[in-house]
């Protein structure tokens, strides 16, 4: 059985309301919107659409939720990907598999290919290798490279990739032609938390006046995936203690339980 390397959505409903927070990289982000609609309106004048972007930071940050969010307000087809899953891959395949992605895009344009961390299959060539490029992640990464020189200007995919480790990344994937933007994704700074717990307390049925500020204070150092997780945990805790609502205590609670998940690197299942 052929394994599933990459995942296709038609009608992604994620838009930029979804991103809380992230006005920089929305802001930068809102220009390969603009291409992904309109292509032509910037290929008439002579101007070449940008190939690929990176999206740099830490995990849990919003990288994977902002590329979708591309492809929800662009409205075009999404392919994504894990790096990790091309070092999985058997001998050969890695490379043709690159190929085959690339295509489907290509015949959906205009799309997007999200690669999520790419810094496995991206380390720079020849590190761990005394005998020199012969193996499979060199091989797919070369592959990689030569699609994304080998598509026009005018074959209207763009290359979204996620990484927190962009100092190991080969320099060739930062070539004029390649990746060459790359757009920070940040941890949150408390107003931002604020933001982040907004969304993800909408859908909790939840006391009146939940106080996002007190909240957004409580997380310190927490990033958008932690705060998802807290505001879910809090609705764990309040139903296992039959409440009605979830209120302030089982989010103190819940982040509690979230620190000390961190702390042991190690989450808690109940
Ligand atoms: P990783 O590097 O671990 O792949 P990532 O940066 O791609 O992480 P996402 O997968 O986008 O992070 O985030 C995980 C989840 O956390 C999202 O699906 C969303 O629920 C929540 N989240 C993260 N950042 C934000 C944000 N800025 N606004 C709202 N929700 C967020």
């Amino acid at each position: 059985s052929k394994a599933k390397l990459f995942d296709e959505k038609t009608d992604v409903k994620t838009t930029f309301k979804d991103v809380a927070g992230l006005e920089g990289a929305k802001e930068e982000i809102q220009e390969i919107v603009e291409f992904l609609k309109n292509p032509e309106k910037y290929t008439n004048l002579g101007g070449k659409i940008p190939k690929g972007a990176l999206l740099v930071g830490p995990p849990g940050t919003g990288k994977t939720l902002l590329a979708k969010a591309v492809a929800g307000e662009a409205q075009v087809p999404f392919f994504s990907l894990s790096g990790s899953d091309f070092v999985e891959m058997f001998v050969g395949v890695g490379a043709s598999r690159v190929r085959d992605l690339f295509k489907q895009a290509k015949e959906k344009s205009p799309s997007i290919i999200f690669i999520d961390e790419i810094d496995a299959v991206g380390r720079a060539r020849g590190k761990n290798n005394i005998s020199g490029g012969n193996d499979e992640r060199e091989n797919t990464l070369n592959q990689l490279l030569t699609e994304m020189d080998g598509f026009g200007s005018n074959s209207n995919v763009i290359v979204l990739a996620a990484t927190n480790r962009a100092d190991v990344l080969d320099k060739a994937l930062m070539r004029a032609g390649r990746f060459d933007r790359q757009i920070f994704v940040d941890l949150p700074d408390v107003r931002e938390r604020a933001e982040i717990f907004k969304v993800h307390l909408a859908p909790l049925k939840k006391v009146e006046g939940l106080d996002l500020d007190f909240l957004a204070k409580q997380t310190p150092g927490f990033s958008g995936a932690d705060i998802a997780n807290v505001c879910n945990e809090a609705a764990l805790i309040a139903a296992r203690n039959n409440k009605t609502a979830v209120d302030k205590q089982d989010f103190l609670d819940a982040v509690d339980r979230i620190v000390g998940g961190l702390e042991k690197k190690n989450k808690i299942i109940t």
